[in-house]
């Protein structure tokens, strides 16, 4: 059996999330007794290469043709299908990040393979491999079996330690890519990228997120002071988005995105299990709600109960003066 790792790159930058999903590789590699490689598709790849080369894997692919320069599922997944066929990898993952949960699903089609989603975990059981997978909002972790001969997965970023580099070198070499530019039925016209001065959510090291007790436009502003100040992320329950106080892209929970930073700051969430799901693994949890019965203080690591337009105002000052000194 071996593996295939299709690394993600946007911008021509390997993303964060791949570092992760290298651990994902290693870890189910070792497992299995075998290898794992890694496919690098887009402009830059071949710089983004000599990043992953010694990270474990024993091969890193690379490829810049016209056809996969930039991402489309049909592109990826189709170089991709064809890199399996001819290497004869039996399992391929891919981080479970927007991109890999578009691309995996279609790869999947393309082999004719079991797929599993957002895998925190593999095992060696009876009938092969069991790959665990979180269902309902994190409350049951659902242990998985593929019976197909090539199997498909996303793994869960927050899930896995980033690799770091020092563990050999793999061979670096152009992946033969096949693909018709002309072919295909989608292409890339351009990014619109969010610019923001505040770090990616997913990536971020600290995290503040407002909830419903901000209220209004003014409580944004003040736990968007509070972020800076911090130089961390924003973050939002549903509960805002839905009312069109913070964009979508910046929920955190279930439906939202899943992060796992050093420090998560929830001011006036409640801690409903679906944004819990999104959280949970930050390493230290604080929560600031002025209800002591609110379901969050009992994933939080340091609870203030108190009311956050109290509280932020004075928190946001002594950051700053520790920032300062
Ligand atoms: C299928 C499904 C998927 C979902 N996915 C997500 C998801 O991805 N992410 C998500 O967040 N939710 C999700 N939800 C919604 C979730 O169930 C909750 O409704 C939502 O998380 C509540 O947001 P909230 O905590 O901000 O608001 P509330 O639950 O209304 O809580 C507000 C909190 O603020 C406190 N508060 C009020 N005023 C103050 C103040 N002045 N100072 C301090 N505290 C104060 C209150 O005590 C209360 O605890 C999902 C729901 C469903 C059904």
């Amino acid at each position: 059996m071996a593996i295939l790792l299709i690394a993600e790159m946007r911008e021509g930058e390997v993303r964060h999330a791949t570092f992760p999903a290298v651990t994902a590789a290693k870890q189910l590699a070792e497992l299995l007794g075998t290898e794992f490689d890694i496919l690098l598709l887009g402009k830059g790849a071949q710089a983004g290469a000599e990043r992953l080369k010694d990270l474990g894997a024993a091969n890193v692919l690379w490829s810049e043709a016209e056809a996969v320069a930039e991402y489309t599922a049909e592109a990826h997944a189709q170089a991709a299908a064809d890199l399996v066929n001819e290497k004869g990898y039996t399992a391929v993952l891919a981080a479970a990040t927007t991109t890999g949960k578009d691309l995996m699903p279609r790869l999947a089609g393309l082999l004719d393979a079991g797929m599993v989603s957002d895998a925190i975990g593999f095992e060696k059981g009876d009938e092969g491999i069991v790959y665990l997978r979180p269902m309902y909002a994190g409350n049951a972790i659902a242990r998985v079996v593929i019976d197909t001969p090539i199997h498909c997965l996303t793994v869960r970023e927050t899930a896995f330690d980033a690799a770091t580099p020092g563990a050999g070198s793999a061979a670096v070499a152009e992946a033969p890519v096949n693909v018709d530019a002309g072919g295909l039925k989608a292409k890339f016209v351009e990014y619109q990228l969010t610019k923001s001065e505040r770090p990616e959510l997913t990536e971020a090291k600290v995290v503040v997120s407002a909830g419903r007790g901000v209220k209004d436009a003014e409580g944004v502003k003040l736990i968007e002071q509070l972020a800076d100040a911090l130089g961390a992320a924003l973050g939002a329950s549903r509960a805002v988005v839905d009312e069109g106080l913070l964009p979508n892209d910046l929920q955190v929970g279930q439906t939202g995105k899943i992060v796992a930073p050093d420090l998560y700051i929830a001011c006036g969430i409640s801690g409903a299990i679906q944004h819990v799901a999104g959280m949970k693994d930050a390493k230290v949890i604080v929560a600031i709600n002025k209800d002591e019965e609110a379901p969050i203080f009992e994933v939080a690591d340091y609870g203030l109960v108190d009311d956050l337009f109290k509280a932020v105002p004075k928190l946001i000052e002594k950051v700053q003066a520790a920032r300062a000194s």
